[in-house]
């Protein structure tokens, strides 16, 4: 079994009135399965309302299935005894870094997590600097979080995480309010928790260019995973991706446009580079 395993995961929000009964019910979750292997980079893309969110709070434990299981290093997340290990196991970053931070300065903040889980004073002052190093931001540790970027206290939320040593951290949106500099920042900061510290990554957002580095990629819509499969693989099936309402990454999208005009270019083209190789064997097959 992998680090993280979903079976048949169902989970319905209910409305009630004030008397408390149903007015209402959403399927938030519709009938999804998914195993992640320790180390994989995974994506979960879809647009608003698909479902991610309410896939990810089931992966930490702060949402349980209404049918259908979880495990998370192998426990079910229904079972009390379980979660603060689940919790420890699998960590989760959010959408806004402002409600995430709640140190004066940056190195405090970092300490929080492993304060709380009772590590010895020594080890948490080194977690933190490992932390801190990891994310690119170990300058800044004397730092106020307000005196950062929206990028630099994302990274110092992620650090916050990792300082508790997670097998797993679960990014939900993490670029969502940041300018592009501080996007880029945060998605190299997570690849590189996933490539050096091998770190099993979920990056959930609705920016394409951040899978594009991604093992296998989830396309959510209306709470079902409705495609799946490495990048090139998703990102070949555009007309697919564009009735899902998902920007594919501009190079893809013009070399697909391409290729319907006739022209040899391949489908699933994911970065200029790439794009470049296909444009000249495109040239020199044409001319
Ligand atoms: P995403 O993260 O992909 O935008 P969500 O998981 O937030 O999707 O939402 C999936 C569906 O569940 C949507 O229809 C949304 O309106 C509904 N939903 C989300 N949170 C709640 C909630 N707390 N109560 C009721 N419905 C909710
Ligand atoms: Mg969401």
């Amino acid at each position: 079994m992998g680090i993280i395993k979903v079976k048949d995961l169902i989970f319905e929000y209910i409305r009630r009135d004030e008397e408390g009964n149903v007015e209402g019910i959403t399927t938030a979750v519709d009938n999804v399965s998914l195993d992640v292997s320790q180390g994989d980079f995974v994506a979960i893309l879809g647009h608003n309302g698909s479902g991610k969110s309410t896939l990810a709070k089931h992966l930490n434990a702060i949402l349980y299935p209404t049918e259908g299981t979880v495990w998370v290093d192998g426990k079910d997340t229904q079972k009390d005894e379980y979660i603060w290990d689940i919790r420890q196991t699998a960590g989760m970053v959010f959408q806004n870094p402002d409600n995430q931070i709640i140190g004066q300065i940056v190195e405090e903040d970092v300490g929080f997590g492993p304060e709380n889980m009772g590590v010895p004073t020594k080890e948490i002052w080194e977690r933190v600097d490992e932390s801190l190093k990891a994310v690119g931001m170990y300058e800044f540790r004397h730092y106020s979080p307000n005196k950062l970027s929206g990028g630099q206290k994302q990274r110092v939320s992620i650090a916050g995480v990792i300082a508790m040593h997670p097998k797993c951290i679960i990014l939900d949106e993490p670029t969502a309010m940041l300018d592009p500099k501080g996007r880029r920042e945060v998605i190299r900061a997570v690849r590189a928790l996933n490539d050096v510290e091998r770190i099993t990554v979920i990056l959930i957002t609705h920016y394409m260019e951040e899978v594009i580095y991604a093992d296998k990629v989830f396309v959510m819509d209306q709470g079902k995973i409705t495609l799946q499969g490495t990048p090139r693989e998703v990102f070949s099936k555009v007309e697919r991706l564009k009735a899902l309402r998902l920007d594919v990454p501009q190079v893809t999208l013009l070399a697909h446009e391409l290729r319907q005009e006739g022209f040899p270019m391949p489908e699933g083209v994911l970065t200029k580079e790439e794009f470049r190789v296909a444009l000249d064997n495109c040239v020199n097959k044409l001319f």
